[in-house]
């Protein structure tokens, strides 16, 4: 487990200061420091969609305008087709299981990892309209 969190820890590491980097961890996607949203954990269900109203390090402000996120409904969209087809994938071909379960595994997916799915969905919309500024991330020697 330590391992692992080390390993993904290197990967973020050599993601900074690109949009994936953003999308993945949730932070800022001007100065990549901080994350935009209040609770880490987002199977906190009734915090999974709050977040700051501005950075704290950039000050940039998360919602440019009002309703901002209903926009990142689009892209919840082919994110969770995303899921579905990996769900697919696995409980068809990897556990050859019959056309009725994979259906309910891929509904169990939908269900389980929607928190993870509204949140990277969220992470991509404002990446489309921001991006990594170096010289608002005071990290960065
Ligand atoms: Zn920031």
């Amino acid at each position: 487990m330590l391992k692992f969190v080390v390993l993904s820890n290197a990967f973020m590491g050599f993601l900074k200061g690109t949009k994936l980097y953003s999308i993945f961890t949730g932070k800022c996607p001007v100065c990549h420091n901080e994350s935009m949203y209040k609770t880490a954990n987002p199977y906190k269900l009734q915090d999974t969609l709050k977040m700051h109203e501005r950075c704290s390090h950039c000050h940039t402000k998360y919602k440019i305008e009002p309703s901002f996120f209903y926009g990142a409904m689009y892209v919840s969209y082919p994110v969770g087709l995303f899921f579905a087809g990996a769900a697919f994938v696995i409980a068809y071909f990897g556990f050859e299981a019959s056309r009725l379960n994979t259906f309910f595994a891929i509904l169990v997916t939908m269900i389980v990892f929607m928190p993870v799915i509204m949140r990277l969905a969220r992470n991509i919309w404002i990446n489309f309209f921001m991006k990594y500024d170096p010289e608002k991330d005071p990290k960065v020697d």
